[in-house]
Formats: structure tokens, sequence, C-alpha cells
């Protein structure tokens, strides 16, 4: 079942996790607030638009509240990430995942009500090293 995604901020996380939907043959609405990076998306994502996603006006024109799921991976910006994130939890979007750059930004995106806060790199870390360990006991 095909599914309409949005990916906000199309950094290496948020446009890899944009590509690899669009490669699985999913909807994939890119955006970012730099012309450039969606550009980059134009031939890659269904649909892509420059937008700033902390303005609430902009994300409603857009029909942001249609889609399935909204990834944010606005990344060192932490004010713009949770006020999207308050903006996106006000709107009920019925999934809203959001990349954490840190544990404060962890704890205030889990009270906004946010479903889901990942931390790529160490969620990558952690399971690099897991599975270093389970080669080791391979390999004796
Ligand atoms: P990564 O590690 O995934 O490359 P990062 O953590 O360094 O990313 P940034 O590069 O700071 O994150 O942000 C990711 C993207 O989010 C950038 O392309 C940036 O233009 C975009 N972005 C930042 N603020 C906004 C905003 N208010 N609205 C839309 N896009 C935004």
């Amino acid at each position: 079942m095909k599914k309409d995604f949005a990916v906000i901020g199309l950094g290496r996380f948020g446009g890899s996790i944009c590509k690899e939907l669009s490669d699985k043959g999913m909807h994939v609405l890119a955006i970012d607030s730099d012309e450039a990076k969606v550009n980059e998306y134009k031939n890659i994502a269904y649909h892509s638009v420059v937008l700033d996603a902390t303005d609430e006006d902009a994300l409603k024109e857009i029909g942001i509240t249609n889609f399935d799921h909204v990834i944010v991976a606005i990344g060192e910006n932490i004010q713009a990430s949770i006020l999207t994130a308050v903006i996106l939890t006000d709107l009920d979007i019925k999934r809203i995942t959001v990349k954490a750059q840190n544990d404060y930004h962890d704890k205030i995106l889990n009270r906004i009500g946010v479903h889901h806060v990942v931390h790529p790199e160490r969620d990558m870390g952690k399971r690099l090293a897991h599975s270093f360990i389970s080669n080791n006991i391979l390999e004796y």
C-alpha cells in the first residue's frame, strides 16, 4: 500500500530518508527552506517544495494534514525543529517523527507529543556496536 510521507529538512538524514522511501515507491513530499536542497530532490521525490516549516499557514496551504507520516529532519536549528513539531502536533498529524539533536531536545519533543523521536547517530552507533559483538561471537 502506498503511503504519503512528507520529509522536512533535506540534510544527510532527511535526504537519505526521502531517497529510500522514494526508491521503495512511496509518495514523498520533500520540503526544505533552502531552494538548492529542494532542487537536488526534484527528480527523486514525488513532489518538492521550498518552504519554511515554522510557517503554519504555508504548511496548511500545501495540505500537510493529508500526509500519513511527517518526518522532521531539521538538525542544527533546534528552535525551528521544536516550533515545527508544535505546529504538526497541533494539526493532529497521524504520525510525526522528529530527529533530536540532544537529550533536552528529545525531552521537549516528547512533552509536545511527538510520536517518535530519533537520534540517528546515537542509534546507528549502538546498532553497529551490537553487530561488532555478534560478529566477534561468530568468529570464535
Ligand atoms: P544532517 O546531519 O542530516 O546533514 P543536520 O543535522 O546538519 O543535518 P541541518 O543541515 O542543520 O541538519 O538541517 C537539515 C536541513 O533542514 C537543511 O537542509 C536546512 O536547510 C533545513 N531547514 C532548516 N530549518 C528549516 C525550516 N525552518 N524549514 C524547512 N527546512 C529547514
